[in-house]
């Protein structure tokens, strides 16, 4: 087992590009190390339903396919880290997403990055077929038939920032932005490179190898 996950305070941050399955490996993980999950995403995405200035401030961000600014993103991070038991740690779904972010989670030492690496034809592929739950944000892949989540019946629809012309923003922002975060664990050995390309089960299996526990 990497000696890591014996330490305390444990980081583990998920990156990679938009349909990786950063999200339904992060939530895997999380049930296997029993440690709580912070998206990035779906926490902004709730702050944007709230009906207010910066409410309305923050859905235009997402639906333009760009980055809510820095002390904007942290403030809402802090917060929900404040809610957990920072004994075990946590892991990070969506955060860091660029090098003045990366820096802001310096503090926490115990860090492993995991990178799930998919090509961008499968990126434009995967987001073309994924619907995800308005009410509780599961997200569903090729279930074209499935018009209500299977967990909480909320209404199934494409996210607006999962339309074609926003994702290649999304895209070319990863690329710029993010790219230089995965040079900076890579240098800092905190990196683990996984093939996104697999089936989930496959992933999380090559996840769970390459940090030495046993399915
Ligand atoms: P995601 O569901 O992770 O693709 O995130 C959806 C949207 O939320 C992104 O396209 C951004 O607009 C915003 N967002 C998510 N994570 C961050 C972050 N770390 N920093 C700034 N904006 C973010």
């Amino acid at each position: 087992m990497d000696r890591k996950l014996k330490k305390e305070k444990l980081v583990i941050i998920f990156l990679g590009p938009q349909g990786s399955g950063k999200g339904t490996q992060a939530e895997l993980l999380g049930k296997k190390l029993h440690m709580p999950v912070i998206e990035m995403g779906k926490l902004l995405r709730q702050a944007s339903q709230i009906n207010s200035v910066k409410g309305r401030k923050i859905k235009k961000i997402i639906n333009e396919g760009k980055l809510l600014p820095l002390s904007e993103t942290i403030d809402i991070l802090k917060n929900e880290i404040n809610k957990i038991n920072l004994q075990k740690g946590f892991i990070l779904d969506g955060f860091p997403r660029n090098l003045d972010q990366a820096k802001k989670i310096e503090k926490f030492k115990n860090k492993i990055v995991i990178y799930l690496s998919l090509s961008e034809k499968e990126t434009l592929k995967r987001l073309g077929k994924r619907k995800t739950c308005s009410k509780c944000g599961k997200v569903f892949i090729d279930k074209r038939s499935l018009i209500k989540c299977s967990v909480c019946n909320g209404k199934l629809e494409q996210r607006e920032d999962d339309k074609p012309s926003t994702i290649k923003k999304r895209l070319n922002l990863f690329r710029k932005s993010t790219k230089p975060v995965l040079e900076y664990y890579q240098k800092k050995n905190e990196l683990i490179n996984i093939n996104g390309e697999q089936s989930i089960d496959n992933v999380f299996k090559e996840i769970l190898k390459k940090l030495g526990i046993g399915k």
